[in-house]
């Protein structure tokens, strides 16, 4: 355990479909986030928020993920279905000094998953216009927009 670990209560989680599904037991894990041009990529987003467990803490259920090795030491898991982006994955193999790690994008767990973020990396990426958070006019969604949309999303539990 880095000293940056904290000890995280279990969580489930999920694609936005419902057809991947896991469960990540208690204990130890890092949030952190990453700027890395790959996670950028794989994420489609600005960032990576990632919540790096054991691969030993998780059990899958439903629809295996999908994976893609986005480089020779990780792969990226998505669901098959929807395509929502799940995991980077990096086995005990692959040079570094962790074990069999996955770690999860933060957004597919459970929505009350205590998330902290304590450390971010591949700065040399960073998006500066995120710099402006704080100061971009804030919304809410429209109640007269969610009173007409049918969601296809999946229940969370
Ligand atoms: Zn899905
Ligand atoms: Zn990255």
């Amino acid at each position: 355990m880095t000293s940056a670990e904290q000890i995280y209560p279990e969580t489930r989680g999920g694609c936005q479909c419902g057809a991947v599904r896991f469960v990540i037991s208690a204990g130890p894990g890092l949030a952190s986030l990453c700027h890395c041009r790959m996670c950028q990529r794989a994420t489609g987003n600005a960032f990576a928020p990632l919540y790096e467990v054991p691969a030993a803490r998780v059990t899958w259920s439903g629809a295996k993920a999908a994976e893609w090795a986005s480089s020779n030491i990780s792969t990226r898991g998505f669901c098959p279905t929807c395509g929502t982006p799940l995991f980077l994955r990096t086995p005990a193999d692959a040079g570094r000094d962790v074990g069999d790690t996955y770690e999860f994008m933060a957004g597919c767990l459970s929505p009350d998953f205590p998330f902290h973020p304590t450390d971010q990396g591949g700065m040399e990426s960073r998006k500066r216009w995120l710099d402006a958070l704080p100061h971009l006019r804030p919304y809410t969604t429209r109640p007269e927009l969610l009173a007409v949309v049918v969601s296809h999303q999946s229940p969370e539990d």
